[in-house]
């Protein structure tokens, strides 16, 4: 292997011809931010989510602040969450003046480990945000089972996980709130947004409120504002994006499956016992494939490890840190050694190249430059 193959970086977005010129023809039109594109993504992805009310906002993170502020939640509530996220999950929990309360993570599917949040849950506790780790959902049978016994409402962060099913049905398609991010590392992206599938034409309502200042409108000149709303709204240019990326969905997902199932072919199934590294769990029926994750055996100091791979020209991620230790919540009382499976995830992963563009033998690169980093 030499260093003089291409760099292949950890992601890139597949964006065709078709979305370039339907970029060009909204800044054409004279109308650039919310219009006809942004109403057709919504109407799009209200169908993909089995007729569900669906709004667009300019990141995942903002559209899950807005679906607690939805929930009314606020100061003195509780919501509980997982350490291993980007830190965007549990930063809206404060952003809208409730309590993170965090819950520790199953070692293998790295999603919030369920069978832990009931001795969590306290009487302030009013919702839960689960993620859909790298595509990979949670046990959503579990999940709302709890919510039902203890009446939580749930925004799932389903930022990576568009396409990923359970039992036969899209993730965002039943449950309650799901957040998706269409930020430019994701399976469909508009530069950078979200969207936000809710449950009613009430909660549509107050959605749109709080993505725009709080204003609803009436006639040609009527207008009012009876909650306090941001600045959340996603541009036609953004929504355009989204609508060729939506287009090709289906196919990068499935290139997306085609390519995890390489590497795990690649790897062998000696793989984990030979070198002490950590496999993700090898799901073809409901993941989307976000990414593809090795854990670093304890031996291996992951930044070395990844600097061995960038001299190979191979760019890796690492998704994610613990959330609780980042200075900012070691300011609120957390501390290490709570929550050790997210903890020793957060230290040793990484993420591998996978992205719709790259081909088999990218994947063969990559599995020939891991296991020689790791003898
Ligand atoms: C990307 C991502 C977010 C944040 O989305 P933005 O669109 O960047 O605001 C939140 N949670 C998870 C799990 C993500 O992957």
């Amino acid at each position: 292997m030499t260093t003089s193959q291409a760099f292949l970086p950890f992601t890139k977005p597949t964006i065709d011809e078709e979305t370039i010129s339907a970029v060009a023809e909204v800044l054409r039109s004279g109308w650039l931010t919310s219009g006809p594109n942004v109403k057709a993504l919504e109407t799009l992805l209200s169908e993909y989510f089995g007729g569900r009310p669906v709004r667009t906002f300019n990141s995942g993170t903002c559209t899950m602040e807005i679906a607690l502020r939805i929930a009314g939640i606020g100061p003195g509530d509780e919501v509980i969450t997982t350490p291993n996220s980007w830190v965007a999950t549990a930063n809206v929990i404060i952003e809208v003046g409730a309590t993170p309360v965090f819950v520790d993570i199953d070692p293998k599917t790295h999603n919030i480990d369920l069978n832990r949040v009931e001795a969590a849950i306290t009487d302030r506790t009013r919702a839960i945000i689960p993620v859909h780790m790298c595509g990979l959902p949670c046990d959503m049978d579990q999940l709302y089972a709890i919510a039902e016994k203890y009446s939580l409402r749930v925004v799932e962060d389903a930022a990576q996980a568009i396409g990923s099913t359970w039992r036969g049905r899209r993730i965002g398609s039943f449950g309650d709130f799901a957040s998706f991010s269409f930020q430019v590392n994701k399976n469909v992206m508009t530069a950078e947004g979200g969207c936000l599938v809710l449950n009613n034409d009430e909660e549509a309502r107050l959605a749109e409120k709080y993505r725009l200042q709080g204003v609803s409108r009436s006639g040609l000149d009527g207008i009012d504002v009876d909650v306090l709303g941001g600045k959340y709204n996603m541009t036609d240019i953004a929504a355009a994006i989204g609508l060729g990326q939506m287009r090709r969905l289906e196919e990068f997902n499935t290139k997306r499956h085609q390519l995890a199932q390489h590497y795990f072919e690649c790897f062998g199934s000696q793989f984990e016992e030979q070198t002490g590294a950590e496999l993700p769990v090898a799901d073809f029926t409901d993941s989307n494939w976000h990414m593809f994750h090795i854990v670093l055996p304890e031996r291996v100091v992951r930044a070395n490890f990844m600097q061995q791979m960038l001299d190979l020209g191979i760019g890796l991620g690492y998704h994610y840190r613990a959330i609780h230790l980042f200075t900012l919540y070691r300011e609120r009382g957390f501390t290490d050694g709570m929550f050790p499976i997210a903890e020793r995830i957060g230290k040793q992963i990484v993420t591998l190249p996978l992205f719709p563009a790259m081909n088999e033998s990218d994947v063969e690169r990559v599995v020939s430059a891991v296991k020689s980093c790791l003898q």
